[in-house]
């Protein structure tokens, strides 16, 4: 087979091999729907709510409090919707920020349609939310603050803990989009306040389309899909159980693997970052330099396309991504890379490259040499890089 170095790890991962494992008798023998009353079926229940209690225990919350949903976009979409419509009557404003993803900020523009009114939080330049600003945006009418746990452009990971108690201290729901953060690393729903978060199989080695919403005890939250009574009667619709049980094996795995795995990643995400900073001119890193995600690297290359160069990547077997999946194909530049400060010109010189476990040094090399050797290539190529030489030889 030819090289592949898959470096679009934040797009989606690899199914662990022993988490399709783990899935496969419940496509082919213990097919049974959980809400069937014969033992055979019934079975699947109890499986199901191990899983509810494997992933809660990684949290720290409550078998209980696990909603399994179709993925991380639907859990995003049910928590701010169903607040909103919940807790109407207390208010009818949302705070959040401009680097959330689009299932985030999708989801505010047709809130803002009803009728909420939504807060936009900026971001300083390494992608950080300003806490100042934050307790400043709060109004007696606010219901629902939502932050994402870390950045899927840039990995910058936020003060969750902090925006948490600040939630807290004013009674105000606290959501937090983790579906980057969970599995890569430790959370905590009490000590961080966090009163519902969401999270997705497909980014943390499970397979795609199940994802689930924590939401704690208490909290007021409408059904989203009305039908059966799964979920609680919250979210109806036939359990997905091969989904489900590969979810709760590939959680399972994150959380024992967690420290060894991110140790090696962040030691080689140092070392890409250190050798591309140091041996590619007119260039530089995206999100905070140490408060982020240890598989995530982003950069900005001037007088570059990010789109050519991913090409020419992808022509060494080399995957990455300029902006994230869902907006690569349009010419604007990313929103987050807009919302750190960087010119439209920089934004879409961008790179971002996200590593996984099995990714190894002499990979890393074979990338940044091919990196050097393209951007050299295209910059060679490039007017605008013509007229800055031109200048500076003045
Ligand atoms: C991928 C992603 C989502 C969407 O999750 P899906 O399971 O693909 O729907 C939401 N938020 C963030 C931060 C993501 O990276």
């Amino acid at each position: 087979m030819e090289r592949l170095i898959y470096l679009d790890n934040a797009a989606t991962t690899k199914t662990a091999p022993e988490v399709v494992e783990a899935m496969l008798p419940y496509f082919t023998e213990r097919y049974g729907n959980p809400s069937s009353v014969y033992g055979f079926a019934a079975a699947n229940k109890e499986v199901i709510s191990q899983q509810r209690d494997v992933i809660a225990q990684v949290l720290g919350a409550k078998g209980n409090e696990i909603y399994f949903t179709a993925g991380g976009s639907e859990a995003d979409n049910w928590a701010l919707k169903a607040t909103a419509e919940a807790y109407e009557g207390k208010g009818n404003h949302i705070i959040t920020t401009k680097i959330e993803h689009h299932a985030i900020l999708h989801t505010c523009e047709y809130l803002e349609k009803k009728g909420f009114e939504v807060t936009y939080l900026d971001v300083d330049e390494d992608g950080v939310v300003k806490l100042d600003e934050l307790k400043a945006a709060i109004r007696p009418t606010t219901i629902l603050i939502s932050v994402m746990y870390a950045n899927n452009e840039i990995g910058t990971i936020q003060p969750i803990r902090e925006i948490g108690e600040i939630a807290h201290e004013h009674g105000i729901l606290f959501h937090t989009d983790a579906v980057q953060a969970f599995g890569q690393v430790p959370i905590h729903v009490d000590e961080c306040h966090i009163d519902m978060l969401s999270a997705s199989g497909h980014k943390l080695n499970g397979p795609k389309g199940i994802g689930f919403l924590y939401i704690r005890t208490g909290v007021k939250i409408r059904s989203f899909v009305h039908g059966g009574g799964q979920e609680r009667k919250r979210r109806a619709g036939t359990e997905n159980v091969p989904g489900i049980v590969g979810l709760g094996a590939a959680v399972k795995r994150a959380a024992d693997t967690m420290a060894e795995r991110t140790g090696k990643e962040t030691e080689l995400r140092d070392y890409l970052i250190n050798r591309v900073l140091d041996e590619i001119p007119h260039c530089r890193l995206n999100g905070h330099r140490t408060k982020r995600l240890p598989n995530n690297a982003n950069f900005s290359f001037r007088f570059i396309e990010g789109e050519s160069l991913l090409i020419k990547l992808d022509m060494k077997g080399i995957c990455g991504s300029s902006g994230s999946a869902c907006t690569s194909g349009s010419l604007d530049p990313s929103h987050v890379l807009l919302a750190i400060g960087l010119p439209h010109e920089i934004a879409h010189g961008s790179l971002r490259l996200t590593l996984n476990e099995e990714i190894t040094k002499e990979d890393i090399d074979y990338v940044v040499d091919s990196l050097k050797e393209i951007v050299g290539h295209l910059r060679e190529m490039s007017p605008l890089y013509e007229d800055f030489i031109n200048k500076q030889k003045k």
